[in-house]
């Protein structure tokens, strides 16, 4: 079985693993229920942004509530603290990378905005 992996954006990180969904051909990711933020390994976003806007908007799911401001983000895998990264194509989006894995983290909505400037 997968390992499962704390939510990044909750502080409760390690009562609320993320859950694994499928989301494409060949592409399985971890998503928390709970702020709706999305866990992509080294890789995978590209792989998402391949795959479109389609998979994309169906991992929107509605949020049970809002992602706590947490200032101390970490991977969940490396426990390292996360960098901002801004994308010099996409100005306003900003995604938390891991410095170590690669790994990038996205908050609840901001995956479809990325997708949407993507696209044009
Ligand atoms: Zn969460
Ligand atoms: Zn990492």
């Amino acid at each position: 079985m997968a390992k499962q992996y704390p939510c990044v954006g909750c502080l409760v990180q390690d009562e609320l693993p993320m859950q694994k969904i499928r989301c494409g051909p060949n592409l399985e990711i971890d998503r928390c229920l709970r702020c709706g933020g999305i866990w992509l390994d080294c890789g995978e976003f590209e792989k998402l942004i391949e795959l479109g806007s389609f998979y994309i908007n169906n991992l929107e799911a509605p949020a049970e509530s809002e992602p706590e401001i947490n200032p101390e983000r970490q991977c969940p895998k490396c426990r390292v603290r996360l960098k901002v990264m801004r994308y010099d194509k996409m100005p306003g989006i900003e995604v938390d990378v891991c410095p170590k894995c690669g790994g990038l983290w996205c908050d609840a909505g901001e995956l479809k905005a990325i997708s949407e400037k993507h696209r044009s």
